[in-house]
């Protein structure tokens, strides 16, 4: 297994409070399109991976900052404004960025906080826009 570090975006731990009106834009929509790929049997071959990002709190199984394909955990995340995600998910696209399941929140609603090198690989995902809808959101 390899041990190379993930490039990861939208791995942020948000401290101000969500802004009213979440970021809807193409940053927005192309993260959108890479999220919806699927795990498997893609169009044009194109399919995202779900597994998990080795924190610096998950000890010594799971080097921090690699990815692990295939392997998923159970613990729910929260943002600190109270958006949580059912599974501690990760998610890998076919350029090799790694994201997780709260990135889209992250990038919607703490736009402010996001990275400026995380906006520009965002914007170089390949996979197209999707429109983002109120479910996309909430
Ligand atoms: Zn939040």
């Amino acid at each position: 297994m390899t041990t190379e570090k993930a490039r990861v975006v939208l791995e942020i731990k948000p401290t101000l409070p969500p802004s009213e009106n979440p970021v809807i834009d193409h940053i927005s929509r192309k993260m959108l399109a890479a999220l919806m790929l699927p795990e498997k049997g893609g169009a044009e071959g194109l399919t995202k991976e779900v597994g998990y990002l080795g924190t610096p709190e998950s000890g010594s199984l799971f080097e921090e900052g690699v990815f692990y394909p295939k392997v998923l955990t159970f613990s729910a995340i929260s943002c600190p404004c109270g958006k949580s995600s059912q599974a501690l998910a990760h998610f890998r696209f076919p350029n090799g960025v790694v994201t997780g399941s709260l990135g889209f929140h992250y990038l919607t609603f703490h736009r402010e906080e996001v990275p400026e090198d995380d906006i520009a690989i965002i914007n170089k995902l390949p996979y197209g826009e999707v429109e983002v809808e109120k479910n996309h959101l909430y």
